[in-house]
Protein backbone atom coordinates (compact mmCIF):
# COMPACT_ATOMS: atom_id res chain seq x y z
CA UNK A 1 0.00 0.00 0.00
CA UNK A 2 1.63 3.32 -0.63
CA UNK A 3 1.90 5.63 1.82
CA UNK A 4 -0.53 7.89 1.02
CA UNK A 5 -3.41 5.23 1.41
CA UNK A 6 -1.97 3.86 4.33
CA UNK A 7 -2.54 6.41 6.33
CA UNK A 8 -6.09 6.91 5.33
CA UNK A 9 -6.73 3.56 6.09
CA UNK A 10 -6.21 4.48 9.57
CA UNK A 11 -7.84 8.36 10.03
CA UNK A 12 -10.08 8.54 6.93
CA UNK A 13 -8.55 9.92 3.57
CA UNK A 14 -10.61 13.22 4.44
CA UNK A 15 -8.11 13.73 7.24
CA UNK A 16 -4.83 12.93 5.01
CA UNK A 17 -3.47 15.85 3.09
CA UNK A 18 -0.03 16.96 1.43
CA UNK A 19 1.45 19.23 3.97
CA UNK A 20 1.35 22.92 3.18
CA UNK A 21 2.12 26.63 4.19
CA UNK A 22 0.10 26.27 7.28
CA UNK A 23 2.54 23.02 8.57
CA UNK A 24 5.85 24.09 6.78
CA UNK A 25 6.65 27.53 8.15
CA UNK A 26 5.72 29.60 11.00
CA UNK A 27 5.72 33.61 12.26
CA UNK A 28 9.57 33.35 13.20
CA UNK A 29 12.78 34.17 11.01
CA UNK A 30 13.37 29.97 10.71
CA UNK A 31 13.12 28.73 7.44
CA UNK A 32 9.76 26.73 5.96
CA UNK A 33 10.58 22.55 6.06
CA UNK A 34 10.01 20.22 4.08
CA UNK A 35 7.04 17.09 5.06
CA UNK A 36 4.75 14.48 2.75
CA UNK A 37 1.66 14.07 4.49
CA UNK A 38 -0.38 16.35 7.02
CA UNK A 39 -2.40 13.10 8.79
CA UNK A 40 -5.01 14.30 11.52
CA UNK A 41 -5.89 11.56 14.01
CA UNK A 42 -8.60 11.59 16.18
CA UNK A 43 -7.77 9.16 19.09
CA UNK A 44 -4.97 7.82 21.05
CA UNK A 45 -5.13 4.67 19.01
CA UNK A 46 -5.09 6.27 15.54
CA UNK A 47 -1.86 8.31 16.72
CA UNK A 48 -0.38 4.86 18.19
CA UNK A 49 -1.22 3.61 14.59
CA UNK A 50 0.58 6.08 12.37
CA UNK A 51 3.86 6.29 14.81
CA UNK A 52 3.95 2.26 14.30
CA UNK A 53 3.53 2.77 10.26
CA UNK A 54 6.22 5.76 10.54
CA UNK A 55 8.54 3.67 12.10
CA UNK A 56 8.12 0.83 9.96
CA UNK A 57 8.60 3.01 6.71
CA UNK A 58 11.39 4.34 8.57
CA UNK A 59 9.80 8.04 8.35
CA UNK A 60 10.19 11.28 10.61
CA UNK A 61 6.74 12.50 12.54
CA UNK A 62 6.89 16.24 13.75
CA UNK A 63 4.04 17.37 15.95
CA UNK A 64 1.83 19.66 16.19
CA UNK A 65 -1.44 21.98 17.58
CA UNK A 66 -1.53 25.59 16.54
CA UNK A 67 2.61 25.62 15.52
CA UNK A 68 2.46 29.33 17.23
CA UNK A 69 5.28 27.93 19.85
CA UNK A 70 7.67 30.99 18.33
CA UNK A 71 10.68 28.91 18.16
CA UNK A 72 10.21 27.68 14.77
CA UNK A 73 10.18 24.10 16.80
CA UNK A 74 7.19 22.22 15.24
CA UNK A 75 8.23 23.05 11.34
CA UNK A 76 9.51 19.38 10.28
CA UNK A 77 13.15 19.43 8.94
CA UNK A 78 13.35 15.92 7.63
CA UNK A 79 10.09 14.87 5.49
CA UNK A 80 7.71 12.27 6.72
CA UNK A 81 4.63 13.27 8.59
CA UNK A 82 3.69 16.05 10.06
CA UNK A 83 0.90 15.02 12.71
CA UNK A 84 -1.71 17.33 13.61
CA UNK A 85 -3.46 17.17 16.39
CA UNK A 86 -6.12 19.80 16.51
CA UNK A 87 -9.17 17.12 16.16
CA UNK A 88 -7.84 15.43 19.88
CA UNK A 89 -9.32 18.13 21.92
CA UNK A 90 -11.05 16.10 24.57
CA UNK A 91 -11.27 17.45 28.27
CA UNK A 92 -10.56 13.54 29.51
CA UNK A 93 -11.06 14.04 32.92
CA UNK A 94 -11.97 16.42 35.82
CA UNK A 95 -11.32 16.19 39.07
CA UNK A 96 -12.39 18.89 41.65
CA UNK A 97 -11.28 17.15 44.28
CA UNK A 98 -7.61 16.92 44.12
CA UNK A 99 -7.88 19.90 41.42
CA UNK A 100 -6.31 18.46 38.80
CA UNK A 101 -7.65 18.12 34.84
CA UNK A 102 -6.11 15.82 32.44
CA UNK A 103 -6.52 17.03 28.58
CA UNK A 104 -5.54 15.70 24.96
CA UNK A 105 -3.23 17.27 23.22
CA UNK A 106 -5.73 19.62 20.96
CA UNK A 107 -7.54 21.17 23.72
CA UNK A 108 -6.67 24.54 23.64
CA UNK A 109 -6.34 27.62 26.42
CA UNK A 110 -10.05 29.00 25.25
CA UNK A 111 -11.70 25.53 25.18
CA UNK A 112 -9.91 25.16 28.99
CA UNK A 113 -11.36 28.35 30.08
CA UNK A 114 -14.61 28.07 29.17
CA UNK A 115 -14.76 24.73 30.25
CA UNK A 116 -13.65 25.63 33.90
CA UNK A 117 -15.48 28.44 33.92
CA UNK A 118 -19.05 26.25 33.65
CA UNK A 119 -17.67 22.82 35.50
CA UNK A 120 -15.29 23.97 37.78
CA UNK A 121 -15.65 27.75 38.84
CA UNK A 122 -14.00 27.46 42.07
CA UNK A 123 -11.05 26.43 40.34
CA UNK A 124 -8.94 27.84 37.56
CA UNK A 125 -5.80 27.00 35.30
CA UNK A 126 -3.67 29.59 34.45
CA UNK A 127 -2.67 31.26 31.49
CA UNK A 128 -0.29 32.59 29.06
CA UNK A 129 -0.24 35.49 26.58
CA UNK A 130 -0.25 33.40 23.58
CA UNK A 131 -3.79 32.86 21.86
CA UNK A 132 -6.65 31.24 22.88
CA UNK A 133 -6.05 28.90 20.28
CA UNK A 134 -3.02 27.60 21.00
CA UNK A 135 -2.66 23.98 22.92
CA UNK A 136 -2.56 23.59 26.48
CA UNK A 137 -0.34 20.98 26.73
CA UNK A 138 2.40 22.31 24.29
CA UNK A 139 2.29 24.86 26.55
CA UNK A 140 3.03 22.86 29.38
CA UNK A 141 5.33 20.46 27.86
CA UNK A 142 7.57 23.13 26.44
CA UNK A 143 7.72 24.76 29.84
CA UNK A 144 6.23 28.19 29.52
CA UNK A 145 5.45 30.78 31.95
CA UNK A 146 2.09 31.87 32.47
CA UNK A 147 0.17 34.49 34.52
CA UNK A 148 0.49 32.17 37.64
CA UNK A 149 4.00 30.88 37.14
CA UNK A 150 5.35 33.63 39.33
CA UNK A 151 3.88 32.32 43.05
CA UNK A 152 3.92 28.20 40.96
CA UNK A 153 6.89 28.01 39.17
CA UNK A 154 7.15 27.01 35.34
CA UNK A 155 4.47 25.00 33.63
CA UNK A 156 6.08 21.95 33.40
CA UNK A 157 5.58 21.90 37.22
CA UNK A 158 2.11 21.69 36.88
CA UNK A 159 2.24 18.61 35.12
CA UNK A 160 1.27 15.46 37.15
CA UNK A 161 2.05 12.89 34.44
CA UNK A 162 1.25 12.09 31.28
CA UNK A 163 0.21 8.93 28.97
CA UNK A 164 2.56 8.79 26.00
CA UNK A 165 3.73 6.92 22.51
CA UNK A 166 7.24 6.28 21.98
CA UNK A 167 8.86 6.16 18.54
CA UNK A 168 8.05 2.11 18.18
CA UNK A 169 4.69 2.86 19.27
CA UNK A 170 4.72 1.88 22.74
CA UNK A 171 2.41 3.50 25.34
CA UNK A 172 3.95 4.60 28.49
CA UNK A 173 2.31 6.67 31.83
CA UNK A 174 4.42 8.46 34.30
CA UNK A 175 3.26 10.07 38.08
CA UNK A 176 0.65 8.49 39.82
CA UNK A 177 -1.48 7.62 37.45
CA UNK A 178 0.51 5.43 36.32
CA UNK A 179 -0.33 3.23 39.28
CA UNK A 180 -3.16 4.08 40.39
CA UNK A 181 -5.32 5.47 37.92
CA UNK A 182 -5.51 8.89 39.36
CA UNK A 183 -3.49 11.68 38.63
CA UNK A 184 -3.07 13.55 41.86
CA UNK A 185 0.56 13.83 41.75
CA UNK A 186 3.97 13.40 40.01
CA UNK A 187 5.74 11.50 43.21
CA UNK A 188 6.19 9.19 44.69
CA UNK A 189 7.63 7.29 41.96
CA UNK A 190 10.83 8.14 39.63
CA UNK A 191 9.70 11.40 38.12
CA UNK A 192 9.80 9.88 34.38
CA UNK A 193 7.60 12.80 33.42
CA UNK A 194 10.23 15.19 33.18
CA UNK A 195 11.37 12.79 30.29
CA UNK A 196 8.81 15.02 27.89
CA UNK A 197 9.10 18.44 29.12
CA UNK A 198 11.15 20.41 27.63
CA UNK A 199 12.32 17.69 25.27
CA UNK A 200 9.78 19.65 22.16
CA UNK A 201 8.29 16.25 20.84
CA UNK A 202 11.77 14.18 20.45
CA UNK A 203 11.10 11.38 23.28
CA UNK A 204 7.29 10.68 22.42
CA UNK A 205 4.36 12.01 21.95
CA UNK A 206 1.94 12.62 24.39
CA UNK A 207 -1.55 11.78 23.96
CA UNK A 208 -2.74 13.19 27.50
CA UNK A 209 -1.35 15.27 30.49
CA UNK A 210 -2.71 15.88 33.82
CA UNK A 211 -2.27 19.25 35.08
CA UNK A 212 -2.51 20.76 38.12
CA UNK A 213 -5.77 23.65 39.07
CA UNK A 214 -5.85 25.97 42.02
CA UNK A 215 -8.12 27.86 44.25
CA UNK A 216 -9.85 30.64 42.43
CA UNK A 217 -9.96 33.50 45.30
CA UNK A 218 -13.22 35.11 45.29
CA UNK A 219 -11.25 38.65 45.48
CA UNK A 220 -9.32 40.39 42.87
CA UNK A 221 -8.09 43.25 41.76
CA UNK A 222 -5.09 44.62 38.95
CA UNK A 223 -2.53 47.84 38.85
CA UNK A 224 -0.42 49.02 36.59
CA UNK A 225 2.45 50.64 37.82
CA UNK A 226 4.75 52.51 36.12
CA UNK A 227 8.42 52.41 36.77
CA UNK A 228 11.07 54.67 35.48
CA UNK A 229 14.36 52.55 35.27
CA UNK A 230 14.91 48.75 34.99
CA UNK A 231 16.85 48.35 38.92
CA UNK A 232 13.48 49.88 40.92
CA UNK A 233 11.42 47.60 38.45
CA UNK A 234 13.26 44.52 39.31
CA UNK A 235 13.49 45.67 42.81
CA UNK A 236 9.69 45.78 43.00
CA UNK A 237 9.26 42.49 41.00
CA UNK A 238 11.61 41.15 43.55
CA UNK A 239 9.80 41.96 46.52
CA UNK A 240 6.48 40.65 45.60
CA UNK A 241 7.83 37.76 44.61
CA UNK A 242 9.01 36.85 47.80
CA UNK A 243 6.20 37.59 49.82
CA UNK A 244 3.41 34.75 47.74
CA UNK A 245 0.79 37.32 48.61
CA UNK A 246 0.86 37.96 44.98
CA UNK A 247 -0.34 36.52 41.52
CA UNK A 248 1.58 37.89 38.88
CA UNK A 249 3.84 40.86 38.12
CA UNK A 250 4.24 40.99 34.63
CA UNK A 251 6.74 43.49 32.78
CA UNK A 252 6.87 44.84 29.39
CA UNK A 253 9.30 47.91 28.41
CA UNK A 254 7.60 50.63 26.22
CA UNK A 255 8.28 49.51 22.93
CA UNK A 256 5.33 46.31 23.73
CA UNK A 257 3.09 49.39 25.53
CA UNK A 258 3.48 51.70 22.47
CA UNK A 259 2.72 48.56 19.89
CA UNK A 260 0.00 47.58 22.43
CA UNK A 261 -1.50 51.47 21.81
CA UNK A 262 -1.80 51.29 17.71
CA UNK A 263 2.23 52.05 17.11
CA UNK A 264 3.91 49.88 14.36
CA UNK A 265 6.90 51.21 13.04
CA UNK A 266 9.30 54.58 14.08
CA UNK A 267 8.44 53.99 17.71
CA UNK A 268 9.98 56.26 19.64
CA UNK A 269 9.38 57.53 23.74
CA UNK A 270 9.12 60.60 24.60
CA UNK A 271 10.46 62.20 27.70
CA UNK A 272 7.33 61.93 29.31
CA UNK A 273 6.28 58.32 29.12
CA UNK A 274 7.29 55.92 31.16
CA UNK A 275 10.08 53.18 30.35
CA UNK A 276 8.52 49.88 31.86
CA UNK A 277 5.05 48.99 32.94
CA UNK A 278 4.10 46.52 35.44
CA UNK A 279 1.01 44.75 35.55
CA UNK A 280 -0.07 43.58 38.54
CA UNK A 281 -2.42 40.96 39.72
CA UNK A 282 -3.88 40.85 43.55
CA UNK A 283 -6.56 38.17 44.76
CA UNK A 284 -8.08 37.61 48.18
CA UNK A 285 -10.10 34.63 49.91
CA UNK A 286 -12.02 37.46 51.75
CA UNK A 287 -12.12 41.24 51.16
CA UNK A 288 -9.51 41.38 54.26
CA UNK A 289 -7.30 39.44 53.09
CA UNK A 290 -7.31 41.25 49.18
CA UNK A 291 -7.22 44.76 51.31
CA UNK A 292 -3.82 43.43 53.44
CA UNK A 293 -2.16 42.74 50.26
CA UNK A 294 -2.98 45.92 48.42
CA UNK A 295 -1.92 47.41 51.71
CA UNK A 296 1.65 45.31 51.53
CA UNK A 297 1.55 46.03 47.55
CA UNK A 298 1.50 49.73 48.00
CA UNK A 299 4.39 49.83 50.43
CA UNK A 300 6.42 47.55 48.76
CA UNK A 301 5.93 49.85 45.36
CA UNK A 302 6.78 52.81 47.60
CA UNK A 303 9.94 51.30 48.80
CA UNK A 304 11.23 50.80 45.16
CA UNK A 305 10.45 54.34 43.77
CA UNK A 306 7.50 53.26 41.83
CA UNK A 307 4.66 56.05 42.94
CA UNK A 308 2.74 55.75 39.38
CA UNK A 309 0.10 52.87 39.94
CA UNK A 310 -3.13 52.71 39.00
CA UNK A 311 -6.18 50.35 38.94
CA UNK A 312 -5.73 48.85 35.88
CA UNK A 313 -9.78 47.97 34.88
CA UNK A 314 -10.29 51.89 35.21
CA UNK A 315 -7.46 52.80 33.11
CA UNK A 316 -9.23 49.76 30.40
CA UNK A 317 -11.91 51.23 30.30
CA UNK A 318 -10.66 54.77 29.28
CA UNK A 319 -7.82 53.06 27.25
CA UNK A 320 -9.85 50.20 25.09
CA UNK A 321 -6.34 48.72 23.75
CA UNK A 322 -5.69 47.84 27.42
CA UNK A 323 -9.09 45.86 28.07
CA UNK A 324 -7.04 43.57 25.52
CA UNK A 325 -4.55 42.17 28.61
CA UNK A 326 -7.87 42.39 31.37
CA UNK A 327 -8.68 38.91 31.17
CA UNK A 328 -6.23 35.95 29.88
CA UNK A 329 -6.34 34.15 27.24
CA UNK A 330 -6.12 36.62 24.76
CA UNK A 331 -4.98 37.31 21.10
CA UNK A 332 -2.64 40.26 21.24
CA UNK A 333 -3.24 41.15 17.61
CA UNK A 334 -0.66 43.93 18.40
CA UNK A 335 2.04 41.23 18.04
CA UNK A 336 0.68 38.94 15.48
CA UNK A 337 -0.71 41.26 12.95
CA UNK A 338 2.40 43.61 12.99
CA UNK A 339 2.92 44.54 9.61
CA UNK A 340 4.90 42.32 7.75
CA UNK A 341 3.47 39.20 9.65
CA UNK A 342 7.53 38.12 11.79
CA UNK A 343 7.58 37.70 15.21
CA UNK A 344 10.43 36.53 16.88
CA UNK A 345 12.00 36.24 20.61
CA UNK A 346 14.70 34.60 22.73
CA UNK A 347 12.87 33.95 26.05
CA UNK A 348 15.21 32.73 28.75
CA UNK A 349 14.90 31.78 32.65
CA UNK A 350 17.88 32.65 34.82
CA UNK A 351 18.86 34.26 38.32
CA UNK A 352 17.94 37.56 39.49
CA UNK A 353 21.51 38.83 40.54
CA UNK A 354 21.81 39.06 36.69
CA UNK A 355 18.51 39.94 35.65
CA UNK A 356 19.27 44.08 35.30
CA UNK A 357 22.54 43.42 33.43
CA UNK A 358 21.04 40.96 31.47
CA UNK A 359 18.10 42.98 30.53
CA UNK A 360 20.30 46.07 29.34
CA UNK A 361 22.34 44.02 27.09
CA UNK A 362 19.50 42.62 25.55
CA UNK A 363 18.22 45.84 25.11
CA UNK A 364 21.01 47.16 24.17
CA UNK A 365 21.48 44.19 21.27
CA UNK A 366 17.97 45.16 19.91
CA UNK A 367 18.47 48.50 19.61
CA UNK A 368 21.92 48.27 17.97
CA UNK A 369 20.39 46.05 14.93
CA UNK A 370 17.64 48.32 14.44
CA UNK A 371 14.58 47.12 16.95
CA UNK A 372 12.91 48.55 19.37
CA UNK A 373 14.06 47.97 23.20
CA UNK A 374 11.46 45.23 23.72
CA UNK A 375 11.32 43.10 26.95
CA UNK A 376 9.42 40.88 29.09
CA UNK A 377 9.90 39.65 32.09
CA UNK A 378 7.92 38.32 35.04
CA UNK A 379 9.77 36.57 38.62
CA UNK A 380 9.06 33.07 38.70
CA UNK A 381 8.40 30.59 41.08
CA UNK A 382 8.47 32.75 44.50
CA UNK A 383 11.51 35.12 43.19
CA UNK A 384 13.83 31.75 42.79
CA UNK A 385 14.42 32.57 39.25
CA UNK A 386 13.24 35.03 36.53
CA UNK A 387 12.64 35.69 32.80
CA UNK A 388 14.54 37.41 30.21
CA UNK A 389 12.21 37.74 26.98
CA UNK A 390 13.57 39.95 23.61
CA UNK A 391 10.86 40.39 21.36
CA UNK A 392 11.08 41.81 17.48
CA UNK A 393 8.45 42.18 15.36
CA UNK A 394 9.73 42.08 11.49
CA UNK A 395 8.83 42.16 7.80
CA UNK A 396 8.96 38.62 6.69
CA UNK A 397 9.06 39.48 3.00
CA UNK A 398 12.17 42.05 3.58
CA UNK A 399 14.90 39.29 3.10
CA UNK A 400 17.41 41.87 4.83
CA UNK A 401 15.50 42.40 7.66
CA UNK A 402 14.96 38.43 8.39
CA UNK A 403 18.64 38.29 8.43
CA UNK A 404 19.20 40.83 10.68
CA UNK A 405 16.66 39.72 12.72
CA UNK A 406 18.63 35.90 12.62
CA UNK A 407 21.63 37.65 13.82
CA UNK A 408 20.51 39.64 16.69
CA UNK A 409 18.71 36.25 18.03
CA UNK A 410 21.68 34.12 17.78
CA UNK A 411 23.22 36.96 19.59
CA UNK A 412 20.79 37.22 22.15
CA UNK A 413 20.62 33.61 22.70
CA UNK A 414 24.41 33.91 23.88
CA UNK A 415 23.62 37.05 25.82
CA UNK A 416 21.35 35.47 27.58
CA UNK A 417 23.24 32.63 28.48
CA UNK A 418 26.36 35.03 29.23
CA UNK A 419 24.57 36.39 31.84
CA UNK A 420 23.45 32.59 33.12
CA UNK A 421 20.10 32.73 31.56
CA UNK A 422 19.17 29.61 29.68
CA UNK A 423 16.73 30.17 26.79
CA UNK A 424 13.02 28.07 27.07
CA UNK A 425 11.59 26.75 24.08
CA UNK A 426 14.79 27.17 22.36
CA UNK A 427 14.80 27.19 18.66
CA UNK A 428 17.15 25.11 16.52
CA UNK A 429 19.66 27.24 16.52
CA UNK A 430 19.56 28.66 20.29
CA UNK A 431 19.45 24.99 21.76
CA UNK A 432 22.84 24.86 19.94
CA UNK A 433 23.90 27.38 21.72
CA UNK A 434 22.63 25.66 24.66
CA UNK A 435 24.27 22.05 24.16
CA UNK A 436 27.76 23.86 23.31
CA UNK A 437 27.64 25.15 27.09
CA UNK A 438 26.36 22.73 28.57
CA UNK A 439 28.11 19.83 31.17
CA UNK A 440 29.28 17.03 28.88
CA UNK A 441 27.51 14.94 30.93
CA UNK A 442 23.91 16.69 30.47
CA UNK A 443 24.74 16.00 27.20
CA UNK A 444 25.63 12.28 26.55
CA UNK A 445 22.90 11.65 29.36
CA UNK A 446 20.65 13.33 26.84
CA UNK A 447 21.79 11.25 23.84
CA UNK A 448 21.34 7.89 26.16
CA UNK A 449 17.76 8.49 26.55
CA UNK A 450 17.33 9.72 23.01
CA UNK A 451 18.78 6.63 22.23
CA UNK A 452 16.60 4.22 24.81
CA UNK A 453 13.23 5.95 23.37
CA UNK A 454 14.09 7.17 19.69
CA UNK A 455 17.49 5.72 18.38
CA UNK A 456 16.89 6.50 14.87
CA UNK A 457 15.84 10.36 15.88
CA UNK A 458 12.77 10.24 14.15
CA UNK A 459 10.55 12.34 16.57
CA UNK A 460 10.50 15.62 15.29
CA UNK A 461 14.15 15.70 13.80
CA UNK A 462 16.19 19.16 14.08
CA UNK A 463 15.77 19.62 17.54
CA UNK A 464 17.80 19.69 20.36
C1 LIG B 1 1.45 36.34 20.77
C2 LIG B 1 1.97 35.15 21.52
C3 LIG B 1 2.13 35.22 22.88
C4 LIG B 1 2.61 34.10 23.59
N1 LIG B 1 2.75 34.21 24.93
C5 LIG B 1 3.21 33.15 25.64
C6 LIG B 1 3.34 33.25 27.06
O1 LIG B 1 3.00 34.26 27.68
N2 LIG B 1 3.80 32.16 27.72
C7 LIG B 1 4.14 31.01 27.08
O2 LIG B 1 4.56 30.06 27.73
N3 LIG B 1 4.03 30.89 25.74
C8 LIG B 1 3.57 31.93 25.01
N4 LIG B 1 3.45 31.82 23.65
C9 LIG B 1 3.97 30.57 22.99
C10 LIG B 1 2.98 29.47 22.65
O3 LIG B 1 1.94 29.96 21.87
C11 LIG B 1 2.36 28.71 23.78
O4 LIG B 1 3.30 28.18 24.68
C12 LIG B 1 1.41 27.64 23.23
O5 LIG B 1 0.73 27.00 24.23
C13 LIG B 1 2.00 26.64 22.28
O6 LIG B 1 0.91 25.95 21.70
P1 LIG B 1 0.87 25.57 20.17
O7 LIG B 1 -0.43 24.91 19.95
O8 LIG B 1 1.17 26.76 19.35
O9 LIG B 1 2.09 24.53 20.15
P2 LIG B 1 2.87 24.00 18.85
O10 LIG B 1 3.71 25.10 18.32
O11 LIG B 1 1.95 23.34 17.92
O12 LIG B 1 3.82 22.89 19.51
C14 LIG B 1 4.85 23.28 20.37
C15 LIG B 1 5.94 22.19 20.45
O13 LIG B 1 5.41 21.05 21.09
C16 LIG B 1 5.54 19.89 20.24
N5 LIG B 1 4.33 19.12 20.47
C17 LIG B 1 3.05 19.44 20.11
N6 LIG B 1 2.20 18.51 20.55
C18 LIG B 1 2.94 17.59 21.20
C19 LIG B 1 2.62 16.37 21.87
N7 LIG B 1 1.36 15.94 21.95
N8 LIG B 1 3.62 15.64 22.40
C20 LIG B 1 4.91 16.06 22.33
N9 LIG B 1 5.26 17.22 21.71
C21 LIG B 1 4.29 17.97 21.16
C22 LIG B 1 5.66 20.45 18.83
O14 LIG B 1 6.37 19.58 17.97
C23 LIG B 1 6.47 21.72 19.11
O15 LIG B 1 7.83 21.42 19.22
C24 LIG B 1 2.95 32.91 22.90
C25 LIG B 1 2.75 32.84 21.53
C26 LIG B 1 2.28 33.93 20.83
C27 LIG B 1 2.11 33.82 19.36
Amino acid sequence: MDLKEALASVVGPEHVDPAGDRHLQDVTENPPGQAEFVVRPNTADELRAIVVLAHERALAVTPVVAGYNVAGIAIPRQGGIVLDLTRMDHIVELDRDAMYVVVEPGVTFGQLKAFLDVEAPELVYTYPFAPPFTSVMANALLDGLNNLSMPHGAMGKWINGVEAVLADGEVVRTGSGAVVGRWFSRAPVPDLSGLFVSTQGTTGIVTKIALQLQPKPAHRQRWLALGEDLASAYGAMRALARTHSFDDCGLMTWPAAKQLFGATRDLRKADDEPFAYLMIDITGASAAELDARLELGKEILGANGIDQRFDADEVARLVPALAKMAELPTTLDFLLDFPGGGLTWVGSYGPGDQWVSGAQRGMDLLVEHGFPPFLVSRPMDGGHYFVLRFVANFDKADLGEVERVRTVMGKLADAVLDHQYVPYKPSSDAARRILDRAHPGFVRMLDRVRDAVDPDRRMNPGRW
